[in-house]
């Protein structure tokens, strides 16, 4: 129980004391809340495991709720795409909900507090607020619109409302403290104009909006969140979410929430995810995708999740390193060797291994007489449970050119004339008798002779060899597309470099090679997996058929993780 107790995150803390206290009558509920302006990345699934992880934990719900709050940028493709990528996570959630089912109730509430004297229409330009918020240690300065009756507050944001006030021209502000020493209550804005863009769902019904800080904490109160979790960066927030829900609740009670005058959402945050090598912002990956410089958002270089679901991650993986980083309430960066640590670890144990040749030079058996044959192999060597499958054996075989040296010194076990023994893989031993060349001297066939007693699977395949080297039989293999991706950046922390983050991409982040493959890999089904022995662990990609088999290069074999 100790130990137990040790483990949870602060978060889980506060919800067992919550829970200690009898608070909220013992109900759970938190809420996703990701705005639909682009697809979801791993900095996302960190607050989705949280989210839909207090909830499945202590047997409570967690809605998705998307805060479709600003037109301009919002789109069902987001929507979806959304709903698709935390299904495949492996999360449930309770209902859905959209911050613009709330805009009737949000706007009555604008009209309540401009009534109540605490908000006002401001015809002041946006950089002319700004320049009068002041600064942490200078109060700012008063709008001259602050003053304003609230009959002519009322005609005009009504007059917003219609449609008859350009957008830009005015925007509702909150009537707090112009010389707060928190920023955020220096009369921030509630609500602005939007009429260039109709709305994803409520079309332009809607020509005001409101702003992030007075829908948010409002949403999550219609709905009955108990725990509103979010990332550091909202820390400075909170206490204007507590301040916009205490006008409706308590003695302020507005009967907009079913749990009484009491009930409050209670704001809790969290260090968001960083991670090397990457970028992790929306709008970021949003110009990657329209100027191209990556195939789209499901780019397997792309932290997105399908980017990541398309280079070969499983959700469990993905879920096993949120579990490793853990939550805290300090920022950092994780190393992107450690998400590769995680994944590898995984695939380890369930891909199959098979052949494939990258730099292919042809091997001629010159004392095999056969026709060819099938041998068996293990699909993970020493896990005969895991099954085996067939692979074609002749006399003509694919191998790596770098696996043949014409003179070798004796730091080379790999095969070269000279009576050294090298085992094909799962095979017979063979040793090289010479080479042929083409007219500039490039190595063409390689001429080998093997030991048809040395078959791997018979006694005579114990026989130990220094080396053993990969190989696919020409008749038989496949010829496959392989991607080798690395990391999209070159640099460790492209947001923290001066100048344009797009002249910090990784030039050498896909390579592309056509492979010799073994046949077995006819079969091969988009999104299996597989180790491609001494390359690496490989996923299938969407866009391969029977016809053109393509391979994507989840992560190499070498883990450089530094625990
Ligand atoms: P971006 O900065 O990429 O646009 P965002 O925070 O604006 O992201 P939202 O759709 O508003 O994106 O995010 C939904 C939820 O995901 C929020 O609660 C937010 O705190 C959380 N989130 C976003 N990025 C990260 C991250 N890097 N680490 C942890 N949580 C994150
Ligand atoms: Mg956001």
């Amino acid at each position: 129980m100790e130990e137990q107790e040790k483990s949870l995150n602060f978060i889980e803390q506060i919800v067992e004391q919550d829970l200690a206290e009898g608070k909220n009558d013992g109900r759970i509920q938190t809420r996703f809340p990701p705005e639909p302006n682009g697809y979801l990345h791993i900095g996302h699934v960190k607050a989705i495991c949280m989210d839909f992880g207090i909830a499945e934990k202590y047997n409570g719900v967690c809605n998705l709720r998307f805060d479709d709050t600003n037109p301009a940028k919002e789109d069902t493709e987001y929507v979806e795409t959304i709903e698709r990528d935390i299904a495949w996570l492996g999360f449930k959630w309770g209902k859905i909900f959209y911050a613009s089912d709330y805009f009737q109730q949000l706007y009555d509430l604008a009209i309540r507090f401009i009534k109540e004297g605490k908000a006002y229409v401001d015809e002041q330009t946006a950089e002319q607020i700004a320049e009068q918020k002041g600064t942490p240690t200078e109060p700012g300065v008063a709008s001259p619109y602050r003053d304003r009756p609230i009959e002519e507050n009322l005609r005009l944001f009504e007059a917003m409302q219609r449609g008859e006030i350009e957008e830009g021209k005015m925007v509702l502000r909150a009537k707090i403290d112009m010389a707060n020493p928190n920023m955020h209550f220096r009369d921030p804005i509630m609500y602005r104009i939007i009429t260039s863009h109709p709305h994803h769902r409520t079309g332009t019904k809607w020509k005001v909006y409101p702003m992030y800080d007075f829908a948010h904490g409002q949403s999550d109160y219609f709905e009955g969140v108990t725990h509103s979790i979010c990332t550091l960066e909202f820390e400075v927030h909170r206490p204007l979410y507590d301040y916009f829900l205490d006008q409706i609740t308590g003695e302020n009670f507005a009967g907009l929430s079913p749990y009484g005058p009491d009930y409050r959402p209670k704001q809790r945050e969290f260090n968001r995810l960083n991670i090397t090598y990457t970028v992790m912002s929306k709008r970021k990956m949003l110009q990657l995708v329209k100027e191209g410089l990556v195939a789209g958002w499901d780019d397997p270089r792309m932290p997105t999740v399908c980017g990541l679901r398309r280079r070969g991650y499983t959700p469990q993986a993905i879920r096993t390193f949120m579990d490793k980083i853990g939550y805290t309430k300090v920022e950092g960066m994780i190393d992107q060797g450690l998400l590769e640590h995680v994944i590898r670890e995984d695939l380890k144990e369930t891909a199959p291994r098979v052949c494939a040749i990258f730099d292919p030079v042809k091997l001629v058996i010159t004392n095999y007489e056969g026709e060819g044959e099938t041998l068996i192999a293990e699909n993970i060597d020493g896990h005969e449970e895991l099954g085996t499958r067939e692979m074609k054996f002749g006399k003509e075989l694919w191998i790596e050119r770098g696996d043949f040296l014409e003179e070798a010194d004796n730091k080379f076990y790999r095969l070269s004339p000279g009576g050294r023994e090298v085992r094909l893989k799962a095979s017979y031993i063979i040793q090289a008798t010479g080479c042929e060349k083409d007219a500039d001297g490039n190595i063409t066939t390689v001429y080998a002779t093997y030991d048809p007693d040395s078959k791997s699977g018979t006694e005579g395949g114990n026989r130990k060899t220094k080396a053993t080297i990969n190989w696919v039989e020409c008749n038989s293999a496949l010829n496959a597309e392989v991607r080798l991706y690395d990391r999209l950046f070159a640099v460790e922390n492209p947001s923290a470099e001066e100048g344009d983050f797009r002249d910090l991409l990784n030039p050498d982040s896909l390579k592309v090679v056509t492979a010799k493959v073994e046949s077995s890999l006819a079969k091969a089904q988009v999104h299996d997996h597989f180790q491609l022995l001494k390359q690496g662990y490989f996923v299938v990609d969407d866009d391969a058929t029977p016809e053109h088999l393509i391979l994507n290069r989840t992560c190499s074999l070498k883990d450089n993780y530094l625990k």
